[in-house]
């Protein structure tokens, strides 16, 4: 019965531990691309500042800082964001506007903004 238990226990022990070394990978993974969306959404904001006027791969740039790389797609305003919010800022769109404008982008094939 000892060996059965201590079989069971040494198991669950490599079960855990894989699980816990996939687990801290995916974090990792995941903090790095917010860590380097960030980034990527301060120096969009310095390169567009006060443009009212943008290209369509620039609005593309833009919104790939977003969450699933479309503000249609991005969190709604229940949620914080700092993605959206920096997207918005770079846009120049109101949050009652993006608050309007959503539901339309989310049914869009694309969902991403066609001019903001
Ligand atoms: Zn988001």
């Amino acid at each position: 019965m000892t060996d059965i238990m201590r079989k069971v226990i040494s198991d669950a022990i490599d079960t855990l531990t894989s699980q816990q070394i996939q687990a801290r990978k995916q974090s990792d993974a995941t903090y790095e691309d917010i860590i380097k969306r960030m980034r990527k959404a301060l120096k969009l904001m310095d390169k567009y500042k006060g443009k009212k006027k943008f290209t369509d791969s620039e609005l593309e740039k833009i919104q790939s800082i977003t969450c699933f790389h479309g503000l249609g797609f991005c969190c709604g305003l229940s949620k914080p964001c700092y993605f959206r919010d920096a997207a918005l800022h770079i846009l120049g769109i109101s949050k009652e506007q993006f608050k309007r404008e959503k539901e339309k982008w989310t049914k869009s094939v694309s969902g991403k903004v066609i001019s903001p």
